[in-house]
């Protein structure tokens, strides 16, 4: 996916951060993404890391581009640790809105964590049988396999 094909939404809260009509507090910039700090930070330091082209979730990005904005995302990572002297840090992506997903322009969160910060994780766990378990490997298999063919 090359600059030229990237596409942007007038109504899309990311894409005017990304245009300069909404300012934000903007960290790193190249050609395929921006990262800027979260308005509403979980700790300070929490940083957004936005493609350039418009799409909805992540399942809307090829492949390749996605891993070429993925590429910034440790030197962001050390980069965020080193400013914010962090003990670890969380990375997120949130797809649709029951993932917690607000802003419809797919976007990777790097989120600062510190010793007894009373951030809310991790999340609680479910049980497998086997047999569940078995089924649930094959149907992800299948649907990847239908991929090929789509
Ligand atoms: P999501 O919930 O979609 O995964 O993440 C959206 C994030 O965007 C939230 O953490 C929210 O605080 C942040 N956010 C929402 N509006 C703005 C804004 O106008 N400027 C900046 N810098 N961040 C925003
Ligand atoms: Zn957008």
């Amino acid at each position: 996916m090359n600059p030229e094909q990237y596409h942007t939404d007038p109504n899309c809260l990311f894409c005017k951060i990304l245009n300069g009509t909404i300012p934000s507090k903007i960290v790193y910039s190249d050609d395929h993404c921006i990262a800027f700090l979260d308005i509403r930070p979980v700790n300070h330091g929490h940083v957004l890391v936005v493609p350039r082209h418009h799409h909805k979730d992540i399942r809307e990005l090829p492949g390749e581009f996605a891993a070429l904005v993925a590429t910034v995302i440790p030197n962001l990572a050390r980069a965020v640790v080193q400013a914010t002297c962090a003990d670890g840090f969380n990375i997120i992506i949130n797809n649709g809105l029951v993932a917690g997903q607000t802003i419809f322009h797919g976007h990777w969160h790097i989120i600062p964590r510190f010793l007894n910060d009373s951030v809310d994780w991790p999340w609680p766990h479910k049980a497998y049988s086997d047999e569940d378990k078995d089924q649930m490997a094959l149907l992800i298999e299948q649907a990847l396999e239908s991929q090929k063919t789509d």
